[in-house]
């Protein structure tokens, strides 16, 4: 089934409800979002895209963003969203490893892709743009299953990104999920677009659609803390997706202007850790507006989920050890912890997390050795590292690629990081190994300090010592202004290792 069906299903029953915002103002109801979307993919077939070919779309948050991916997949072709913050070499790179045949463009980012590839540039908000949508409509082209939807580059925080294929079976099993295992949806609620589209955020669009819920898409096409605040207020019962620094910064914010988030419904948080300190004064502030997902792009939003009353009730006697968890299982999913030969392990043994179901990609694009690597026996092998409990709690530990090794035993950072978060002085802090002749490995902490504190190690060195292992605690301390991060503020440790270079002990 071709997923697009549900935007028509969506626009035959309830035509006239606010569909795509722009900031507060409605910009088309489902009819108009519906007819925009066929008319694309008019427009995408009479430019001889055919079922099966790549569109890319290489742009900031805009409510036609939308009506691009609706008309994309309309017309049989597959998305290729990319990330507007990537540089345009990167985005060429990435359009051109999936022979996209042309990219939709938000105005200022055409100028730079030009200039590094020749493919054809359609700009968004353009008269041109108008005249596409308004092409007589197409019809829906059927789908198969296991056809491409999206191919969804991995954020890359090391080597070049790997094109992810979702399909639309992918996308319908990770749609319903979303209100089994996430947050119920009513076509009383709205999409609050404070993440990339190109993201996760853009993949909650669907069963939004479906509900017939609103997509409020911020005038500044990006995350501006005021402005979700003051658009979940005029809107009321919004819910958006949020990276755990983004939280951070609407905590921080929030608290400097004493607001409380009024008509924010559900912030759906994951796509890195989320460390207990943060989540705590979130929902001190905020209350239970909160639910965990833990996915990756091969398993796009769909692996586990911590609920809401997870997140939010302290009277659970494990509540500490919960909140710290990424949930459990979500309904499509098997989820396994395995050996260093993929066999299962059982409960509390910690090792690599694997998982199988509906969601799960079928493979990278063109990329057949990664794909080996990845799916092995049957399981999408996560390169995270974690531990399922006997009530099937995961805890993640790290990225299999970050756990320190020294002296012979496993650190992991996230474990150090926690600890170190606690302490008044610390703002935000990563962890990772440095090469020792005398040990394969120290640990090291980069500290951004508190407003106003500095970074005393040996102030430091004594909170660790009151709450974590000897052999854990950091070694140095290396005091930094900001970490550094990705497009999406994924913390670069390949940056800090960089950093460490010619620091051996
Ligand atoms: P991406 O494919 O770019 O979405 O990155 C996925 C990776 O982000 C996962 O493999 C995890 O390492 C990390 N991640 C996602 N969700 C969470 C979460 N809730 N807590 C901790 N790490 C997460």
């Amino acid at each position: 089934m071709n997923m697009a069906i549900w935007l028509d299903r969506t626009a035959q029953a309830m035509g006239d409800r606010p569909a795509l915002y722009l900031g507060p103002e409605v910009v088309a109801d489902y009819a108009a979002f519906a007819r925009r979307a066929a008319g694309l993919a008019a427009a995408l077939a009479d430019l001889s895209v055919t079922p099966g070919d790549k569109v890319g779309i290489f742009a900031w948050n805009v409510p036609d963003y939308l009506a691009c991916l609706f008309g994309i997949w309309r017309a049989g072709a597959v998305a290729v969203p990319v990330n507007a913050k990537l540089h345009p070499k990167e985005a060429a790179w990435i359009l051109s490893n999936a022979s996209a045949r042309l990219c939709f463009v938000t105005d200022d980012l055409a100028a730079g892709l030009e200039e590094e590839s020749a493919l054809p540039l359609v700009p968004l908000q353009s008269a041109a743009f108008e005249r596409l949508c308004e092409s007589a409509p197409a019809p829906l082209v059927p789908r198969s299953e296991a056809d491409l939807a999206w191919l969804f580059y991995t954020s890359g925080t090391t080597g070049k990104p790997k094109g992810v294929e979702i399909t639309h079976a992918m996308l319908a099993a990770m749609s319903l999920c979303y209100p089994i295992d996430v947050d119920p949806v009513t076509a009383q609620d709205a999409a609050l677009y404070a993440a990339p589209m190109s993201h996760g955020a853009g993949l909650y669009a669907l069963i939004h659609v479906r509900m017939g819920a609103g997509h409020i898409v911020p005038a500044s096409g990006g995350f501006d803390t005021g402005e979700v605040m003051d658009l979940s207020a005029s809107h009321g019962s919004t819910s958006m997706f949020m990276a755990p620094t983004m939280v951070r910064r609407l905590t921080d914010a929030a608290k400097a202007s004493g607001r409380r988030g009024e008509g924010i419904r559900t912030i759906v948080y994951g796509g890195g850790p989320m460390y207990s300190a943060d989540i705590e004064e979130a929902v001190d502030w905020f209350g239970p507006k909160f639910v965990q997902i833990y996915g990756q792009g091969e398993c796009p939003m769909a692996i586990t989920s911590l609920t809401r009353a997870e997140v939010a009730d302290r009277s659970h006697p494990r509540w500490r050890e919960r909140v710290a968890s990424v949930g459990r299982a979500q309904s499509l999913v098997e989820v396994a912890i395995g050996d260093a030969e993929g066999q299962p392990l059982p409960p509390g043994e910690t090792g690599e997390i694997m998982v199988r179901g509906a969601p799960v990609m079928p493979g990278y694009w063109k990329n057949p050795e990664a794909t080996a690597k990845t799916l092995v026996g049957g399981w999408l092998m996560t390169g995270d590292v974690g531990r399922l409990d006997e009530d099937g709690y995961l805890t993640l530990a790290d990225r299999s690629k970050d756990v320190i090794i020294s002296g012979g035993t496993n650190i992991y950072p996230r474990e150090v990081e926690e600890v170190l978060l606690t302490h008044a002085s610390v703002h935000e802090v990563s962890v990772v190994g440095r090469p020792s002749a005398e040990w394969g490995e120290d640990v090291v902490a980069f500290v951004v300090a508190a407003p106003g504190a500095e970074v005393d190690a040996a102030a430091l060195d004594a909170h660790c010592l009151g709450s974590m292992a000897r052999f854990k605690r950091p070694k140095a301390y290396f005091a930094v202004p900001d970490l550094p991060r990705n497009n999406y503020g994924k913390v670069l440790k390949t940056a800090l290792r960089e950093r460490l270079k010619g620091e051996e002990t």
